[in-house]
């Protein structure tokens, strides 16, 4: 069977050879969100384009963010207008067009209890409803997201069923966008760029740039060649200061903790709750489709070293797991932590002020002789818009048509609903191609059960990361595809399984 954009060892090695031998009109240069979605609208406009990632997709802060695609409520607390709109429109498209597989509505609430003043009570409440302004002006239905509303404390504890009441007068209910899988979007777009005619080189690490001649190490072959592109885009969000030395940024760390669903007592709304002494900061719980619930985030101003998978720190565990047992019936503890993680946000440096409050919008920045773009900053929910614009300045340069990635579905895109006899995750990760992924189980049904005794993956998606979306090792499989590398002890477990598949194909 064949999959439109697969991606694989075959692919990659016809893929490399494209791009060392051919003159492109843009390499992209990084493999995350950002990359992925200049990738995808620079070929839909018919430009030659490559992209060349150092490692795997979604190997750097995409695949760490809090899998919100926000319709800009934090930015209309700031009162960035512009952002929110953006935010609002991007979550309107992800959700109706181009991955409604993938993003789907979630309800939070926001208690009303000892945390929050009277006052802050009634802001959030009017924030929430200018969110909903925002909803209606991006031309989002209410089926899709439901209107806010206060609700009793009865009706909040039905929904979080571990949240505290004896201080509980009731809580603002609101609802928001969030994506099954970050690193899935991640992977969604790049396989869709393919299936438009780029070349995807993972494993290949930009180690130069001048004027559009760029020298590249191939991590598996172990040579070094040359690609040539009209313009090169670096999207290397935290690290785009070492392809291009002038742009400054100041990261942020955001660190979250992944606890089991039942510590919550199987919340079906996410909640968030105020950080103490803080205006504008939230600490949230959000319940993934696995029994898990993400809780997060930190905001710091971080210069050390950037890893690609930084610890998070005690300080910063005690920080989210104190400021959400404030609303919680039963504090949580480090013993209720099943796994953790922390990325960092790639914003620029301007000037003063904390990071939490350095603008999230997206910045394209252009070397003196044109061939060199840099985009850098926004969000996962904006990554489209940030390519659309990078891409702009691609054409108004060399000339092309208008962007056409609003309406283009990416592979997988397809809308929610039970798929017969297919298993539910399936259908939550993989959409449209959720039957032909349980296809793959037809000579070997043992690949329809659970990795590990209680897992939520299954043999198949194993066996469909390698043959079609890219993983050339046990990390891509495990960290990126699956994402079982969250919680290390559940890693370990499947880690035979995943070598096993490897050789098996490659015997
Ligand atoms: C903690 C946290 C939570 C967040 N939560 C949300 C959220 O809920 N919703 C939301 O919308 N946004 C969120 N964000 C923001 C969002 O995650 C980021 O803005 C976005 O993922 C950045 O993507 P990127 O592609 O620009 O960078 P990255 O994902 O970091 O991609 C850069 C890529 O470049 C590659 N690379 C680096 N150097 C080279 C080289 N020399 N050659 C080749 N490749 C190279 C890296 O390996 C990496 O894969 C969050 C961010 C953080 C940190």
């Amino acid at each position: 069977m064949s999959f439109a954009g697969s991606l694989n060892a075959a692919q990659r090695a016809t893929d490399i050879a494209r791009i060392a031998a051919e003159e492109l009109d843009v390499l992209v240069i990084g493999g995350g969100i950002t990359g992925a979605g200049v990738a995808l609208d620079a070929a839909m406009r018919g430009l030659r384009t490559g992209l060349v990632e150092r490692r795997d997709l979604a190997n750097g802060t995409s695949r760490w963010s809090s899998k919100l695609i926000h319709g800009g409520l934090r930015y209309l607390r700031q009162g960035q207008l512009g952002i929110a709109w953006e935010s609002a429109r991007e979550r309107h498209i992800l959700m109706t067009t181009t991955a409604p597989h993938l993003v789907h509505p979630l309800p939070f609430i926001a208690p009303l209890n000892s945390t929050l003043s009277p006052l802050g009570g009634a802001l959030t409440e009017v924030g929430v409803r200018a969110g909903d302004v925002l909803r209606l002006a991006s031309g989002t239905r209410r089926r899709q997201l439901p209107a806010p509303r206060r609700i009793s404390a009865l009706e909040a504890q039905r929904l979080v069923g571990g949240l505290r009441t004896d201080d509980l007068r009731g809580a603002v209910l609101f609802w928001d966008g969030q994506v099954e899988d970050d690193a899935r979007l991640v992977i969604a777009v790049a396989r869709t760029a393919a299936s438009k005619g780029a070349a995807v080189a993972t494993h290949c690490t930009a180690l130069s740039t001048a004027a559009g001649r760029v020298q590249v190490r191939d991590e598996i072959g172990g040579t070094t060649f040359e690609v040539r592109a009209r313009t090169v885009v670096n999207a290397c969000g935290v690290w785009a200061g070492t392809i291009d030395r002038s742009v400054r940024l100041r990261p942020s760390k955001g660190a979250h903790v992944v606890v089991d669903a039942r510590a919550l007592l199987e919340p079906r709304a996410a909640l968030i709750t105020p950080v103490l002494g803080e205006s504008a900061r939230w600490v949230g719980a959000t319940p993934t489709g696995d029994g898990r619930v993400i809780v997060g985030v930190t905001d710091d101003a971080f210069d050390g070293p950037i890893d690609d998978e930084p610890a998070v720190g005690a300080a910063e565990e005690d920080f989210l797991l104190d400021t959400l047992s404030l609303a919680l019936q039963r504090s949580l503890t480090g013993a209720d932590v099943l796994g953790r993680y922390a990325g960092f946000r790639p914003l620029l440096d301007t000037g003063g002020g904390s990071t939490a409050d350095l603008s999230r919008s997206h910045s394209i920045l252009e070397s003196p002789d044109g061939t060199l773009l840099t985009v850098v900053g926004g969000k996962l929910t904006t990554y489209r818009r940030m390519a659309q614009d990078a891409v702009d300045r691609v054409v108004a340069r060399h000339g092309g048509p208008r962007s056409g990635t609003a309406s283009q579905p990416l592979i997988g895109a397809c809308a929610r609903g039970a798929t017969t006899g297919v298993p539910a995750r399936l259908v939550r990760r993989y959409g449209s191609e959720a039957e032909a992924v349980a296809g793959l189980a037809v000579h070997d049904r043992a690949l329809l059960e659970p990795v590990f005794a209680g897992s939520p993956v299954l043999g198949v998606e194993l066996l469909f990361g390698i043959l079609h979306e890219g993983a050339m090792d046990i990390d891509d499989l495990l960290d990126r595809r699956v994402r079982l590398g969250v919680v290390p002890a559940e890693r370990r477990r499947a880690e035979a399984l995943a070598t096993d598949l490897f050789g098996g194909l490659a015997a």
